[in-house]
């Protein structure tokens, strides 16, 4: 591991926790908090990769903390390692079913405790590498259509609730199978990694994104962006492709790489599935291309 782990630890005792302390602190980056509350309190603004949780605590107990932790999407997937005076294996087999990826038994071994944290990061650090190159495109290194549709339905379920508007633009690159036929199927890959990384490069907001969608094809999902700005966006998205003026000699536009975009845009009033945005994206889309390409339409 490049950086340090940083690893919390939840005790009410305090010599318990320096203990662990002591034990964890030449490898990992150590947080101690003495409660379930403070714990859950300082979560909300700290990353952590591992989290050490002593089970009987006066107030918020380790299972009820490992419950409030599990229900949130932010760190349901922190590792949880219970440590517990308590023997018995009931209370075990409850912490493991609840979700704890190991169970210590106090008093323990420092040596035991350091070789069973490292076992847990190092499997959280291939499931979170597993995670990323499911969702990620091979070939532009972009989001791709798994993560386009996870992110979208997570969003879309968002902003219905909230009653917040959400766009969708689908874009298409103009005249690519010319461009293939004209300078080699390599040359195309290479384009492609080009518009997908300016593409990516306009996402300033950490909620926007673009994805590889298909082929040349990339959609990109806009939380909270009504119709105006969300044309406005995929304005700067055309631009941004015109402006790597990538040769295209055999394209019927400008020589030059285009894309055309469709947007659809679920207002904050009224409901839209996922289906009907997506859709009307697509539809927005074909309005484009026949209107003659390098352009964008918004239909009503
Ligand atoms: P239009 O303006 O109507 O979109 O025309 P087009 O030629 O872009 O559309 P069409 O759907 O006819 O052709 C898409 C082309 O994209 C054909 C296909 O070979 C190419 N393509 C799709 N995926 C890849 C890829 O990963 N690499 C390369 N080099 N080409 C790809
Ligand atoms: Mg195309
Ligand atoms: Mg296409």
């Amino acid at each position: 591991m490049l950086t340090k782990a940083k690893v919390l630890i939840v005790d009410d005792d305090p010599l318990n926790r320096l203990v662990l302390e002591k034990t964890l602190q030449d490898e990992h980056d150590v947080f101690l908090v003495e409660s379930g509350e403070k714990a859950l309190e300082l979560i909300k603004t700290q990353q952590v990769d591992l989290i050490i949780l002593d089970v009987v605590m006066p107030g918020l107990d380790g299972y009820e903390v490992l419950v409030q932790l599990k229900e949130n999407p932010i760190t349901q997937s922190i590792p949880i390692i219970f440590i517990s005076a308590n023997k018995s294996h009931d209370d075990e087999a409850k912490g493991l079913e609840l979700g704890a990826m190991d169970y210590i038994t106090k008093p323990f071994f420092p040596s035991i405790v350091k070789v069973r944290v490292r076992n847990q990061l190092l499997i959280k650090q291939k499931n979170d590498l597993l995670e990323k190159l499911v969702s990620i495109d091979g070939l532009t290194e972009i989001p791709n259509r798994r993560y386009f549709d996870e992110n979208l339905s997570r969003e879309w379920r968002k902003c219905s609730r909230e009653k917040m508007p959400l766009s969708v633009l689908i874009m298409d690159i103009d005249h690519f199978k010319r461009f293939n036929d004209t300078y080699g199927h390599r040359a195309g890959d290479d384009c492609l990694k080009k518009v997908a990384h300016a593409l990516i490069n306009e996402c300033a907001r950490g909620s926007d994104f673009v994805a590889r969608y298909g082929g040349e094809e990339f959609a990109a999902v806009l939380p909270a962006i009504g119709s105006e700005a969300a044309k406005a966006f995929a304005n700067k998205l055309l631009n941004a492709i015109r402006a790597l003026k990538i040769k295209h000699k055999a394209s019927l536009n400008d020589q030059h790489i285009s894309i055309s975009i469709g947007v659809a845009t679920m207002n904050g009033k009224t409901q839209m599935s996922e289906q009907a945005l997506l859709e009307k994206a697509d539809k927005s889309l074909y309005a484009a291309k026949d209107a003659g390409r390098n352009q964008i339409v918004a239909l009503d």
